[in-house]
């Protein structure tokens, strides 16, 4: 099975090896396990049904609850030569009655089809005709309450167990949270699932947080130093978003906005737009992305504070799927924490209430975090980072120290707070500099500001230095600024109170300044899963793709992905079999397009010589932490090494120098694996009993929620060990 799953994969998918999990899902299901299967967006799980589907006799049908998408996958897989299609309200009453006909005879491979439509029971009647082999539940976390798109559609899901009780299901989804997967297998009624489940970094994606202080303008820099990338900025409210897009339009940059206040044409025509590539720049509310499967977003800025890590993540994770890399950026400013604190006092239910704000406290401190942001992301979703250094984080690439800001502190709100005894208040940063600074401006004298005891007392910096301190003491919420467009400063309560009892400030710096956000965000960044290239040439294929995209009235990626260009633009393929060997390249788009291909790199080559690139660090299997068999990395072998040598965690963590959370994690990693570890090494059976109690009372597998409801008396690595051998069992069950 395995050879025959590899050969289709190169004939059809033109790739040469799998991605991680994707052939252990693809076994899975194709034993006629029910399966669920969690990766990260962009780890290939399209891949994981696609492939089984062709090695079946009869049909697959995928629920998909994006008709707009559903197209766009289904030229995916013509262009690949794959016989699939779809079925939702788009299509008029004489297609749709052909393409029953035509599913009837067993012309299709793959079904892509909406859940309401599958619910029709003139549908069903017809599923149970139809020769179906495998249902596979896409997006899968729409079934869960608890997930961030919950679609009451997909409920009724679960009389598919029943219609088809033979068929096995296949569910998949990026999302992360505990909850919603348990949600999952038990709504859809599935039989002892088999779950795969990878790590949740994304190690071609950088992370970076800026101090907010004039988003439009900061959000232009970074749009204006990426001419040819797409990007998408999502913006608190419709207003703001559409705002933002008529911004960077007049600055002649191709954008649009999305948001759920607009009509649905129109949200659908700047959807395509940004797809298609004629909007380089999407500006969008939470509303736009779910199931955007452009794969060439190299940027997602956020210009405001999402509400919580996990759609924060999401939202994020939309960039790079093509595991090129791309960049995350938040604009982040206190203002933004206390704006939503204030929407938070109006939800009525009060746990809601809470759950939000336990959402946004969470939030804040990865905005605030001054370790690695990749580390704190994985660890909100329960996962350890197991490097000290990500490589590609602002804090990773710029480290932080803290500083006694005291003095300074004291000088700038004793400043405001002469100012208003003075009985002036609309005075904004810049005034205040000019204060300290002794500087003789035409306000200091009208208002003789001159004659303040605070005047000329912070000569020793200069002007910008005291703006962007006043800056972070609002981040602090020791001062406070006005909304309006003069945002004059004023003392807040917690401001006063450290000016009179003198409180020690204390506030964190970059080691070395960064480089100014074009720069730094152009420059900087470390790039996992970049692939060197002849760029003129690059620019050359993408000029002709996006042709012959047209031509066919499909998307660019629709064509060939920019991994594949670039992979063209390095090996400059002159012949069908070079051509054939490029990643992305297979046997009906050689057909199709190879002669265009070579011919543009020959014309190429005749004026210009070939650039040599140094090899690639295996790209098509992109560095991820697996906790599948086989995959377990160095570290973690190191870790369990020593566990077999009879060493305590302890032991192992004072030997290898690392914390004993971090060996716990390993030998978790390894327990899921398969390897044999003894469950008496960590806990007591007493011990066993009440985690397998609390893990049973909340119906996930969630540590956060267990450690609660023990009341903190189990520690997160027993739970996080009891949690792998119980995971272990439902696998091997
Ligand atoms: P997901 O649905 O998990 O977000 P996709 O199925 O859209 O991810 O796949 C992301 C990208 O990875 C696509 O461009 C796809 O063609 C590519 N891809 C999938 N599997 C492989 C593989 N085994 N080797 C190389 N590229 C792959
Ligand atoms: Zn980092």
């Amino acid at each position: 099975m395995t050879a025959n799953l590899k050969t289709l994969l190169k004939q059809v998918f033109g790739y040469s090896n799998f991605r991680p999990l994707q052939l252990e899902i693809m076994q899975s299901t194709l034993q006629g396990r029910d399966t669920v299967a969690i990766l990260p967006t962009g780890a290939g799980k399209s891949l994981c049904y696609q492939l089984p589907a062709l090695m079946r006799d009869g049909l697959t049908v995928v629920v998909s609850p994006l008709i707009a998408l559903m197209k766009d996958q289904v030229d995916q897989l013509h262009a690949a030569g794959v016989a699939a299609t779809f079925l939702n309200s788009s299509l008029d009453g004489p297609t749709f009655q052909n393409r029953i006909h035509a599913i009837g005879t067993g012309q299709f491979k793959l079904l892509y089809v909406a859940p309401e439509r599958l619910m029709m029971t003139d549908f069903l009647d017809r599923l149970a005709q139809w020769q179906v082999q495998s249902l596979v539940v896409d997006e899968a976390h729409c079934i869960s309450e608890w997930g961030h798109d919950f679609r009451p559609e997909y409920r009724k899901l679960s009389q598919l167990r029943t219609l088809l009780p033979n068929v096995p299901m296949l569910a998949l989804t990026a999302t992360a949270t505990p909850q919603v997967q348990a949600d999952i297998a038990s709504q859809l009624k599935l039989q002892d699932p088999a779950l795969y489940l990878s790590s949740f970094n994304r190690p071609n994606l950088s992370y970076r947080v800026i101090a907010k202080e004039k988003p439009a303008r900061q959000v232009w820099e970074c749009a204006a130093a990426r001419p040819e990338e797409s990007g998408i900025v999502y913006c608190q409210s419709r207003k703001s978003a559409e705002s933002m897009a008529e911004m960077l339009l007049d600055a002649g940059i191709p954008t649009v906005a999305y948001h759920a206040g607009m009509d649905a044409e129109e949200r659908t025509k700047n959807q395509e737009a940004f797809i298609r590539d004629k909007a380089r720049i999407v500006c969008a509310t939470v509303a736009f992305g779910m199931g955007i499967n452009k794969p060439n977003v190299r940027y997602v800025i956020h210009a405001d504070l999402p509400k919580n890590v996990e759609g924060y993540y999401q939202q994020t994770g939309r960039a790079g799927r093509d595991g090129l890399p791309a960049e995350c950026i938040l604009l982040y400013s206190r203002g933004d924490i206390v704006k939503q604190q204030r929407f938070l006092e109006e939800i009525t239910d009060s746990q809601a209430r809470q759950v939000a704000r336990k959402q946004l406290d969470q939030m804040s401190i990865y905005a605030e975090e001054i370790n690695c942001r990749r580390a704190s992301l994985l660890q909100y979703f329960g996962e350890q980072w197991p490097h000290e250094n990500c490589g590609s984080c602002d804090n990773c690439l710029e480290p932080v120290e803290t500083w006694d800001a005291t003095i300074e502190a004291q000088k700038l709100l004793s400043c405001i707070y002469r100012i208003g005894q003075k009985g002036s208040f609309s005075v904004g940063w810049a005034h205040i500099a000019d204060i300290l600074a002794g500087a003789k401006t035409e306000k200091i004298q009208r208002w003789d500001h001159s004659s303040l005891s605070t005047y000329g007392i912070g000569k020793e910096k200069k002007r910008k230095e005291w703006v962007d301190l006043g800056r972070r003491l609002t981040s602090l919420g020791l001062t406070e600024a006005s909304q309006d467009q003069f945002q004059t400063v004023s003392l807040t309560e917690k401001g006063l109170a450290i000016l009179r009892q003198r409180i020690p400030v204390t506030l964190t710096r970059r080691k070395q300044e960064p480089e100014k956000l074009t720069t730094a965000v152009v420059g900087r960044i470390a790039k996992s899963g970049d692939i060197l290239c002849d760029e003129g040439l690059f620019n050359e294929l993408r000029l002709l793709r996006k042709n012959l995209a047209d031509e066919r009235n499909v998307p660019a990626y629709v064509v060939f992905s920019d991994v594949t260009l670039r992979h063209i633009a390095r090996t400059y393929p002159c012949s069908s079999s070079e051509f054939l060997a490029v990643p992305g390249v297979g046997e009906r788009k050689l057909a199709e397009y190879g002669e265009t291909f070579v011919a543009a790199v020959e014309t190429w080559l005749s004026t210009n010589s070939p650039q040599a690139f140094p090899d690639l660090k295996s790209v098509t299997t992109a560095p991820r932490q697996s906790r599948i068999p086989g995959d377990l990395s160095s570290t973690v072998l190191e870790s369990l090494k020593c566990y077999r040598s009879g060493k305590s965690i302890d032991e192992i963590a004072t030997h290898r120098n690392l914390s004993p959370s971090t060996i716990e994690n390993h030998l978790s990693q390894a327990i899921e694996s398969g390897e044999e570890l003894s469950p008496d090494d960590f806990y007591t059976p007493q011990e066993a009993m009440r985690m397998h109690a609390a893990f049973q009372v909340i119906d996930s597998p969630g540590l956060t929620q267990a450690f609660e409801s023990l009341a903190g008396e189990i520690s997160y690595g027993k739970l996080r060990l009891f949690r792998a051998f119980k995971t272990l069992a439902t696998k091997k069950s």
